[in-house]
């Protein structure tokens, strides 16, 4: 969690909270807060009115939850933020246990409401301002509000919520029975952007600019004059996390970058020179490949290639850390910051942040020296992933970094099914790239989430290339489309790009002599083939 905000911070910092009452849709809900340019966190209703009051919020929500409001051990928040005067919104099950702490009545409405519903609207109410007065909403509940708190009026109704919407007349609160913050409500943004503006009169300033400034001015402090090392994976999170810090610290901050040879083709020079071009942050490449292929050698099993990839990672580099910390003591320096691109939502997931801020780097490996102890900085675990990709172009990244695609750790390592060789690698890579190239001449990068190719080295297929019999591998395509990588579905390729690329792969690499196309959504298939 941030700290407390003092009254020198500038106004943005100061949040809309988001009471999470075990809700699906919680992080929702503080996305849309801040898609309006409004700071906004997620909290446990646990908090006492004085801790919350302490975060100085400019406004509070009540998310939806699984629980009865009438229930024994339901979840409430302090009452004595009723009376705070800070302006309230209840959703869903929010709306009904603010029904129920205002003196009204909450009861099992003996029958159900799920999607879509027709509300009619009170336009006058300033929830509903620029909306029309019939539309579009989603439910999902069991229990109704069955008699208004005292001083409240009805300002929306269903044909299953004879009390749909409330507001109170001297307290700026009001509730909503759906959903406002999922798509389907066609009015939901609009009703959120209403409360933030109309109701409780906020004005929006959150913004990749004051995001920037903000973090810049925390690291600076956090950071002073001592040394700082991050780990560059070439993904978005770290490139977006290691640029900021050098923004604020300059060449105090080192990168490591490990190159373990399952890397694509260019990945290496487009960190070293791309990238160092752009953000201006030194980088220290340790090349690795012929640890890895050895600790490699004749494994299939996806498994343990997994493993020893993760375990060779960590060692190369603890590895390059220490030998920076020797070097960095001989100058008479001490390198006291490890950089992480930990997002808000690994944050949230992991129970609000409430970890440890001093990591062993190398408690994952047994029989180590414990000589490696770093405070973490993490500048974006307040941010979102749309939020991390605009801060980068803020910062200067070229975007074809800020959009690059999600690569797994290990690389093309667990996109071979057979064993890990240079050779194999050497025609995975070439084949890749192709692959690569022809989604971007199609202007498909940001439709398509992810697409792995994936090399079957074990499977031979016959085949004729230039009136010969070859006898060559299989190469799969696997295009797919996800919201979170939980459930997927594949892509549907434009059959000209396949064609380009089935075509262009068959001619160019001499091994493969077949590429396939993977149709499988998942589950039941994962991303990844192995
Ligand atoms: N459990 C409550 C009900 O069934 C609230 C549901 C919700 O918040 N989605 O009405």
């Amino acid at each position: 969690m941030l700290e407390d905000v003092n009254e020198s911070s500038p106004d943005w910092v100061r949040p809309v909270l988001v009471f999470d009452m075990g809700a699906q849709t919680a992080q929702l809900i503080a996305r849309r807060v801040r898609e309006a340019h409004i700071y906004s966190e997620i909290v446990s209703p646990k908090l006492s009115a004085e801790q919350i009051l302490a975060r100085k919020p400019l406004a509070l929500i009540v998310s939806g939850g699984p629980h009865s409001v009438y229930e024994d051990g339901s979840p409430h928040i302090d009452p004595e933020l009723l009376k705070s005067g800070i302006p309230i919104l209840g959703i869903c099950y929010g709306f009904q246990m603010l029904t129920q702490m205002l003196g009204g009545e909450v009861a099992s409405a003996g029958r159900h409401e799920y999607g879509k519903a027709e509300a009619t609207v009170a336009t006058d109410c300033p929830l509903f301002a620029d909306t029309p007065g019939e539309q579009v909403v989603w439910m999902s509940h069991n229990d109704e509000a069955k008699v208004l708190p005292s001083g409240a009026k009805v300002v929306a109704s269903s044909p299953g919520a004879q009390i749909a919407a409330f507001e109170i007349e001297d307290h700026p609160i009001w509730g909503v029975q759906w959903h406002p913050e999922v798509r389907h409500s066609e009015y939901g943004s609009q009703l959120i952007k209403n409360f933030l503006f109309n109701a409780a009169g906020l004005e929006p300033n959150w913004d990749p600019q004051s995001i920037k400034e903000h973090e810049i001015r925390q690291i600076r402090e956090k950071v002073g004059n001592a040394r700082v090392i991050c780990g560059l994976s070439g993904g978005v999170d770290s490139s977006v996390a290691a640029a900021l810090v050098h923004r604020a610290v300059g060449d105090q901050l080192t990168c490591i970058f490990v190159d373990h040879g399952l890397l694509r083709e260019g990945e290496r020079e487009q960190v070293e020179r791309d990238y160092a071009a752009s953000s201006g942050v030194k980088i220290v490449t340790v090349d690795e490949s012929e640890r890895f292929l050895n600790a490699l050698a004749g494994v299939k099993e996806p498994e343990q290639k997994r493993k020893i990839i993760g375990r060779e990672f960590i060692r190369a580099f603890e590895d390059a850390q220490r030998a920076l910390v020797k070097e960095a003591g001989e100058a008479g320096e001490e390198i006291k910051f490890l950089v992480q691109g930990t997002l808000y939502p690994d944050v949230v997931e992991s129970g609000g942040g409430e970890g440890s801020a001093n990591i062993k780097s190398h408690h994952n490996v047994g029989g180590l020296p414990e000589d490696l102890s770093f405070e973490l900085i993490e500048p974006l675990r307040t941010l979102f992933k749309d939020e991390v990709r605009a801060l980068g172009i803020e910062l200067g990244l070229p975007e074809n970094l800020v959009w690059r695609q999600p690569f797994p750790g290990p690389g093309l390592g667990v996109r071979i099914l057979g064993e890990l060789t240079k050779e194999n690698l050497a025609i995975l890579r070439a084949a890749d790239r192709i692959v690569r190239e022809e989604l971007t001449a199609a202007g498909l990068d940001r439709q398509i989430w992810q697409c792995p190719v994936v090399l079957l080295a074990d499977v031979r297929s016959v085949g004729v290339q230039g009136d010969a019999r070859t006898y060559g591998h299989p190469i799969v395509i696997r295009p797919v489309v996800t919201e979170d990588a939980m459930t997927a579905d594949w892509f549907r390729l434009p059959y000209e790009v396949l064609e380009r690329i089935s075509n262009r792969i068959t001619g160019d690499v001499p091994e493969i002599n077949r590429v396939v196309l993977d149709c499988t959504s998942k589950p039941p298939g994962t991303i990844e083939w192995e």
